[in-house]
């Protein structure tokens, strides 16, 4: 969740190139802003009044004054709530030419329903699913005209596996609404995309069932 006791959490959008490199960008949501800014600009802001981040750059928060409103545990207003208090901000992304290996090891983590395939400004360009991996050929694949021999299984790509539509909501975006779309697509998980178009977060359908179970005093 995007809300931390004390403070903003710091979100990590790692993504993943051909070259196995991994790069990652930081962002926090900006209550006062009402959108997500780059770490950098929290930082640099006269309201910071505190940065945690740990070596390895998980579950960093930022502090600041005045602090920001927490989102109310008023029943009435769970599902009014916006997807950013409800996403998770640590979301693993590929692009396009990574291969369809680090989709099989990214897919095998815990709790990893799905993941976006984005441009080099982390744009969404596609998404993945494991039922995209199990329904990805096992047999060379064949190219078209022009387009070179046939690749094996070995030599696949992202752009080869994934679903070329992404759905996706924006961070401001009302959860029932989310929850609505999730529904009628009959999808477990959507990608949240900051104000500048790219991936910021992720929403699954565990998200918004453990939003409504805290909400009525659950601890899970
Ligand atoms: S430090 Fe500034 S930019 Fe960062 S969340 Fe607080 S008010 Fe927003």
């Amino acid at each position: 969740m995007a809300t931390h006791e004390g403070g903003q959490r710091i979100g990590v959008r790692t993504t993943f190139a051909a070259d196995g490199t991994a790069s990652r960008r930081l962002s926090v949501y900006c209550v006062n802003r009402g959108a997500s800014v780059e770490l950098a600009h929290c930082s640099a802001c006269p309201r910071c009044t505190g940065l945690q981040l740990p070596t390895d750059q998980r579950d960093g928060v930022v502090t600041c004054v005045p602090a920001p409103a927490q989102t109310s545990a008023d029943p009435n207003s769970t599902l009014r709530a916006k997807v950013h208090a409800v996403m998770s901000r640590d979301v693993a992304c590929v692009t396009e030419d990574a291969p369809v290996s680090r989709l099989h090891a990214l897919l095998s983590e815990p709790g990893v329903s799905g993941v976006p395939v984005v441009d080099r400004a982390g744009h969404p360009r596609g998404f993945v699913t494991k039922g995209d991996l199990l329904r990805s050929p096992s047999r060379p694949v064949k190219r078209a005209a022009g387009e070179g021999p046939a690749k094996g299984r070995e030599a696949l790509t992202a752009a080869d596996v994934m679903t070329p539509v992404v759905f996706a909501v924006l961070e401001e975006t009302e959860l029932s609404r989310a929850a609505a779309l999730m529904a009628m697509e009959g999808i477990g998980a959507l990608p949240v995309v900051m104000a500048d178009g790219s991936v910021g977060g992720m929403l699954t359908a565990v998200d918004v069932l453990r939003w409504i179970a805290r909400a009525d005093g659950f601890q899970v």
